[in-house]
């Protein structure tokens, strides 16, 4: 049985629809072989696939039962785990001040959805969202990682044939879809409608709207040295006179000076952890309230890179948005095809990685990050009209608490310096081996052994990554291992963990290893903040909520549920074809 290819991306067409997405809930937390009656099931369940897409021709003409919606806004909030939205929720604003709050009201919000993949990182979790696909698939392995060909790093957007619109350009700066090697649900939506719908999509980080806009979609994003939103040559040779516009009003310049302090009254806020729990910096500017200003005492790079933390960069994110769907006129299609809007806001990443999700910064955030969503909502509502619009938020990834924080709980956490490990690994090998340099490269948690020092010692492959995972499973802080032989022998299989990081394990571009911290270890090289990127349920387990009176049932749903099922359940409410690797499942049971 191979959990890879048990997740059929079909429709809901056939009545059995439902018992085959019950076997995938017990595939997805496999912990032993499935029985032969279960083999049978499976089987039946891949039959269904011919029975889906024998259905009707789907058009994207309006049925008179459920009109089309007029616009699909995908919303990512970068770094947000489900259980900041569910311990902050009677908190968010109310009668349409608040989003968040808006949308557990008014739409289907799941309590147990994943970013079901192993390596819990922002590119990989944004390519999921709109392709329904893995890694293993759709090729994003990380933000950067090793090429195992030239063994060197690449960023998951970088390409060196396109440079950004107006701005200066390094060559590992994102500008295009490149190395995704699948379509997204935008993608199909344009094939679908002729190219006549349009999808745009920004975000504060460039990864969060390339891997959004697929690979006929528009992106924009923020440029930390300037401030401004551009595209890059990969998808136009000039920004449309709307940026233009946008630019010239210089709205990320209004914060400079400006003060973030609490929304809320101090007793919201007590049971956040306590400050001290991160030492303060000169001058407290890692404590509310925080003011935004430059070293040099004037509006400069400095200054547009210190908007990355905190709510002013997902409001420029929010405001650009705004600027696209009135330049774009989107959600008032000339066509009367639906318009996509994906807008990925980055902040709250880089508020967690600094203070950790426990912290009253991070609370503070997730409150503005609901504020101006509720806004955001009320303006479309005044432009299309909700009842035209269909909202799917997500994360990309979850957090895990600081080391500092989780040690205060009882759980046991400690930083772990990679590169120091890999260093001892590749000083072990080479003492085993005799002096032979087997460790090539890392990007952690893949690592790079070199084959050809191994043939050249007459080793076997095997038997160097066996050495490699024995070394590192005895180091502290380390759980697991997975090597390329196990991968490619099928022998990676029966657990959460092992399914996750299969489909995290890509052939062609991951390491020949790939390590797994203990629960709430991580790596990192600084000694404060904390990350993401672990399989573990605080990375993975991810807001979904989707509204749209016309299509969703509103509710809390307890079910299983994973970020790959947004794309073919976009899919199936639109009409269009699923896009290439997606392997969700339509998540039926909020479709009115
Ligand atoms: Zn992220």
């Amino acid at each position: 049985m191979n959990p890879l290819i048990c997740r059929p991306a079909h429709g809901t067409l056939c009545a059995v629809a439902h018992r085959c997405n019950s076997i995938y809930q017990k595939t997805a937390h496999m912990t032993k072989s499935l029985s032969l009656p279960a083999l049978v099931i499976a089987a039946s369940s891949f039959a269904l696939h011919a029975c889906a897409f024998a259905a009707p021709a789907n058009a994207l003409a309006n049925s008179a039962a459920a009109p089309q919606p007029k616009l699909v806004v995908v919303l990512v909030v970068d770094g947000l785990p489900n259980e900041q939205v569910q311990r902050y929720r009677n908190q968010f604003g109310k009668n349409g001040k608040g989003g968040l709050g808006r949308m557990l009201a008014e739409g289907a919000a799941f309590s147990n959805a994943h970013q079901a993949h192993g390596v819990t990182v922002t590119a990989i979790g944004h390519s999921a969202v709109l392709t329904g696909a893995y890694p293993y698939v759709h090729g994003i392995i990380g933000n950067n990682w090793i090429d195992p060909t030239t063994r060197k790093s690449v960023y998951c957007t970088e390409d060196t044939n396109y440079t950004y619109i107006g701005e200066h350009t390094d060559p590992s700066d994102g500008t295009a879809p490149t190395r995704l090697r699948v379509d997204t649900l935008g993608d199909q939506l344009r094939y679908a409608s002729g190219n006549r719908s349009k999808v745009i999509t920004v975000s504060g980080k460039d990864r969060g709207a390339i891997l959004l806009a697929g690979k006929t979609g528009t992106a924009y994003m923020y440029m930390e040295q300037t401030g401004n939103f551009a595209s890059s040559t990969f998808y136009m040779p000039a920004h449309p006179a709307w940026v233009t516009q946008y630019q010239a009003g210089k709205p990320q310049d209004r914060y400079y000076g400006k003060t973030w302090s609490a929304l809320l009254p101090d007793a919201a806020y007590a049971g956040d952890a306590h400050d001290d729990l991160t030492p303060a910096k000169p001058g407290g500017h890692n404590r509310l309230p925080y003011t935004y200003y430059s070293e040099s005492g004037q509006i400069d790079a400095g200054y547009y890179n210190s908007l990355k933390t905190g709510p002013y960069l997902d409001q420029l994110t929010l405001d650009f948005a705004r600027a696209a769907v009135e330049g774009e006129n989107l959600g008032r299609n000339d066509s009367g095809v639906p318009d996509l809007l994906g807008v990925s806001l980055s902040a709250h990443d880089y508020v967690n990685h600094a203070y950790g999700p426990e912290s009253k910064l991070s609370h503070d955030h997730l409150q503005r990050v609901d504020r101006m969503l509720g806004e955001f909502f009320n303006y479309l509502d005044k432009r299309i009209g909700m009842d035209n619009v269909l909202v799917v938020l997500t994360a990309d990834h979850g957090f895990a608490n600081t080391a500092e924080f989780s040690n205060q709980q009882r759980s046991e956490s400690k930083r772990i310096n990679g590169d120091q490990l890999m260093k001892d690994l590749g000083q072990h090998l080479s003492d085993k081996f005799g002096g032979a340099k087997l460790l090539a490269a890392w990007s952690l948690p893949n690592i790079h052994l070199d084959y050809a020092a191994a043939d050249k010692a007459g080793l076997r492959h095997a038997d160097v990554e066996d050495a490699a995972a024995q070394f590192l499973l005895n180091q502290p802080g380390v759980s697991d291992t997975f090597t390329r032989t196990q991968f490619e022998s099928g022998a990676v299989t029966g657990t959460r963990i092992a399914t996750l990081m299969r489909r995290a394990w890509n052939r062609a571009a991951s390491g020949d290893l790939m390590v797994i911290t203990r629960p709430y270890w991580y790596f990192a090289s600084g000694a404060t903040g904390t990350t993401h990127g672990s399989p573990y349920a605080y990375d993975t387990n991810v807001p979904l909520m989707i509204m749209g009176k016309r299509w969703i049932k509103p509710g809390y749903y307890g079910q299983y549920a994973e970020v790959v099922d947004i794309a073919p359940t976009l899919a199936n409410i639109l009409r269009v074809r699923p896009p290439a690797g997606s392997e969700g499942r339509v998540l039926v049971e909020t479709l009115k």
